[in-house]
């Protein structure tokens, strides 16, 4: 085939994917560009050249529901952490406020089809972090009223009252109070998000849980063997109690050759600082400028993401796979995915492989979907 041709067809192919994904709703487990918007002052109503997310880009990437992650770096600690989580829900506020034409805040799944019927963004709060609630479930349920319907139970290190899998072992898993807390989010009508904690904490808030739980945005050891990614047997619990696992895009997540790296960073993660208010805010800022500036070349190849999905396909059965891409929270995303509006490369990849619309519609949301509605009640 002459290369004019390949490139024509390869275009079509491209267009095809796109179509087949404005068919479904797209929704995508874990975004982090809210630190865009609270930091660097970004307005994601317009496309931009750096970052991975904006309006225009989930638009064309057919990703119509993203869930928007309130991510509060483990540094900010007990009364600062509930500041920040306040600060990165103004932030989305402003979004809100100024693209009412283009997105809305989504608290059910019939707010997710309501809007995105309506042809805009379903944005759904979640917070990274369990941290976050300063041990305190007053603080929980006042994120609940603040339009908030998920929560990691960690990020990078333990909490008070739950292991991270980044970390070491403190509390056997989940203290008594922890168990306080995933029965409460369950109450509320919140997803207990199981992305960052430990393999322990993993198990004990699947005990614990009436409902189904997420992980939003982890990968499979099977493939690559880091703590933040999950094995076989913890797939077969999540199928078990019904939950649904967004496939990371993270280039250590999904390539073994780039994991190394993912290692060496798990091990540097910032420790803990002395700094408060306007100085605690100004080292965040410094770590998200960091984090936004980097490139790195990796290895991570958009046939790595599908390889992924193929196993947790294969392991926790088609009802229980999405998308938790984890953009503009990594530096590196793999080589045919580098930003969100690459989404219909991914659909292309998928349907070569032999995935049909069914099974399409299911991992690109209709799991993550039938989750919110039956976690939320509606
Ligand atoms: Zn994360």
């Amino acid at each position: 085939m002459k290369s004019a041709d390949r490139q024509l067809n390869s275009r079509r192919r491209f267009q095809q994917a796109q179509e087949l994904a404005a068919g479904v709703i797209g929704i995508d487990s874990h975004i982090d560009s809210l630190q865009r918007v609270l930091v660097m002052g970004e307005d994601l109503g317009k496309r931009w050249n750096v970052g991975h997310v904006d309006l225009p880009r989930l638009r064309a990437g057919g990703v119509r529901a993203p869930f928007c992650a309130l991510w509060v770096p483990v540094y900010f600690e007990g009364a600062e952490a509930i500041r920040r989580t306040l600060d990165l829900r103004d932030a989305m506020q402003w979004l809100l406020e100024k693209h009412s034409d283009q997105i809305e805040l989504a608290t059910t799944a019939a707010d997710i089809r309501r809007i995105t019927k309506a042809d805009k963004t379903a944005a759904f709060l979640t917070v990274e972090g369990g941290h976050t609630i300063a041990d305190d479930l007053r603080v929980l349920r006042m994120y609940y009223h603040l339009g908030i319907r998920s929560m990691t139970l960690t990020h990078s290190k333990n909490n008070n009252w739950a292991d991270s899998a980044t970390d070491t072992p403190e509390h056997n898993g989940l203290t008594d109070f922890g168990r306080e807390v995933v029965r409460e989010m369950n109450r509320l009508g919140m997803l207990v998000d199981l992305s960052h904690v430990s393999d322990k904490t993993f198990y004990d808030a699947i005990e614990v849980t009436t409902k189904p739980v997420i992980i939003s945005h982890s990968s499979m050891r099977a493939l690559s063997n880091v703590p933040r990614n999950v094995t076989d047997e913890m797939l077969w619990a999540l199928a078990k109690n019904g939950g649904v696992i967004g496939i990371c895009f993270g280039e250590g997540f999904v390539n073994p050759s780039d994991a190394e790296a993912l290692r060496a960073d798990i091990k540097r993660e910032t420790d803990a600082t002395s700094f408060t208010g306007r100085a605690l805010d100004d080292h965040a800022a410094e770590d998200v400028r960091k984090l936004f500036g980097t490139r790195v070349k990796v290895a991570a190849t958009i046939d790595d993401v599908a390889d992924h999905i193929d196993h947790a396909v294969r392991i926790a059965g088609i009802d229980h796979v999405g998308i938790g891409s984890d953009f503009d929270g990594v530096s590196g995303p793999p080589n045919g995915l580098e930003d969100i509006s690459k989404m219909p490369a991914l659909v292309d990849v998928l349907v070569r492989r032999g995935y049909g619309k069914r099974d399409l519609k299911k991992i690109l949301g209709g799991n993550f979907l039938r989750v919110i509605r039956e976690v939320i009640g509606k």
